[in-house]
């Protein structure tokens, strides 16, 4: 995975956690907030991860699970996890169900046992 693919998965993680609701707005600045917390990216600076999330937000613009203009959440992250591979993948609904590490198609919906 290249920079930017790890952010989106990290970002998308986040979003699950924290905004995973219909109308939910969502600030670029909060997610760097929120993200530069993260133990992952300790260490790194505040610029480099705010333009790595340029490019992760156009990606999410683009799907369109963000509305770019209102900057509110459209279509909800779901958590699956893939059999092939056991890898955790977050996706909409308007997105093609399929493992991001591995292309597999063989992935389930990810349920916390309690
Ligand atoms: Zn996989």
């Amino acid at each position: 995975m290249d920079r930017i693919d790890e952010l989106e998965w990290y970002v998308r993680d986040h979003i699950s956690r924290y905004y995973n609701l219909p109308n939910t707005i969502v600030r670029k600045e909060a997610l760097v907030d929120g993200l530069i917390k993260h133990i992952r990216y300790k260490g790194s600076s505040r610029e480099e991860i705010s333009v790595l999330m340029e490019e992760v937000l156009r990606r999410l613009y683009t799907k369109g699970i963000i509305d770019k203009e209102k900057s509110i959440m459209l279509h909800m992250l779901e958590r699956y996890k893939c059999k092939d591979c056991m890898y955790v993948s977050y996706i909409s609904d308007v997105e093609e169900m399929i493992c991001i590490r591995c292309n597999s198609h063989n992935i389930e919906r990810f349920i916390v046992k309690k």
